[in-house]
């Protein structure tokens, strides 16, 4: 090979690898939950990396300065939205001086938008009790229906920043939608058995999952979505838990089981740990590994509890 080719060669790889760079799109998404739905929408076109952990409270999440320097590489920021992250995730918005990824930019997605919101506040909204919820509930991805919204303008936003790979993305969409459904007809006939069953959970977590399925809440052992238990709600929690015949308490990885524990040992119920989000144990590593995890814990929590 004579040097004139060795160099046009070299140009070549050089424009393919610039090429290559521009056509992975760096997302970063809030939550693992988010990130796994970018991954199987954006497939190998995007790179995508989630902040939180799926076993953290998605509420209260250490800022770290890795964090900025991933916000400052991204082209998309996809977020829950519903003031979710409103504790720590806008500060890391700001100092990553990135603008594609400021609220409202097109490089912003509030996944929240397009899917269907459950506890809408009906009076005046107001975050004086320290509720955490005060525009709806935010743990909306607990339901694939709302799976299904989230790809659905995940591959639309995807589809603006790179409209070559428009059709790429559509066909990914409905292909794990697809998936979704197939899967959602197991995890329904898992659960119907035990449709209407009475739980309670400690953080309101699972209000879209307990209306997918079936499920009855009739109580949390927080006294306000973010609100410690105090010991007169606990009491007033488990008179009616009695009340009620409650056999099941769903509490989320990371928070403290003394109170759900006290609980169990005063009313015979099981104290479920049911993590609600992607990564929150080793094996549920994407969106469908979360209810089938999911669905089978409550499934053989509630068989235990009814005998059905
Ligand atoms: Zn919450």
């Amino acid at each position: 090979m004579n040097m004139k080719k060795m160099l046009l060669m070299l140009a070549m790889l050089a424009v393919a690898g610039v090429a290559q760079a521009q056509g992975k799109l760096n997302v970063v998404a809030s939550t693992e939950d988010l990130a796994s739905i970018a991954a199987e929408v954006g497939g190998d076109r995007i790179a995508v990396e989630a902040i939180a952990k799926g076993y953290q409270d998605p509420h209260f999440v250490e800022a770290k300065p890795s964090f900025i320097l991933r916000l400052q590489r991204a082209d998309l920021l996809i977020v829950v939205g519903k003031e979710l992250e409103i504790g720590w995730l806008p500060p890391l918005i700001t100092q990553s001086r990135n603008a594609k990824v400021q609220v409202g930019a097109s490089g912003y997605l509030d996944a929240s938008l397009q899917a269907k919101i459950l506890d809408l506040p009906t009076t005046q909204i107001t975050r004086a009790m320290g509720d955490v919820h005060p525009f709806g509930n935010p743990h909306y991805w607990l339901d694939p229906a709302n799976g299904k919204l989230i790809a659905k303008s995940i591959g639309a936003k995807l589809a603006e920043l790179r409209p070559n790979d428009r059709t790429f993305f559509d066909q990914r969409v409905a292909d794990f939608s697809a998936r979704l459904d197939v899967a959602e007809k197991r995890w329904l006939a898992q659960l119907a058995p035990y449709k209407g069953a009475k739980v309670v959970t400690y953080h309101r977590s699972y209000p879209n999952l307990a209306d997918r399925f079936g499920l009855d809440i009739v109580g949390y052992v927080e006294p306000r979505p973010g609100i410690p238990p105090t010991p007169q709600h606990t009491l007033d929690l488990i008179a009616e838990m009695k009340r009620q015949n409650v056999k099941v308490v769903m509490v989320e990885p990371y928070f403290d089981l003394k109170t759900p524990n006290a609980i169990g040992r005063e009313t015979g119920a099981q104290v479920l740990v049911l993590p609600p989000s992607v990564g929150g144990v080793k094996e549920i590593t994407n969106y469908i590994a979360l209810f089938d995890y999911d669905v089978n814990l409550l499934a053989n929590a509630l068989k235990q509890a009814t005998g059905k």
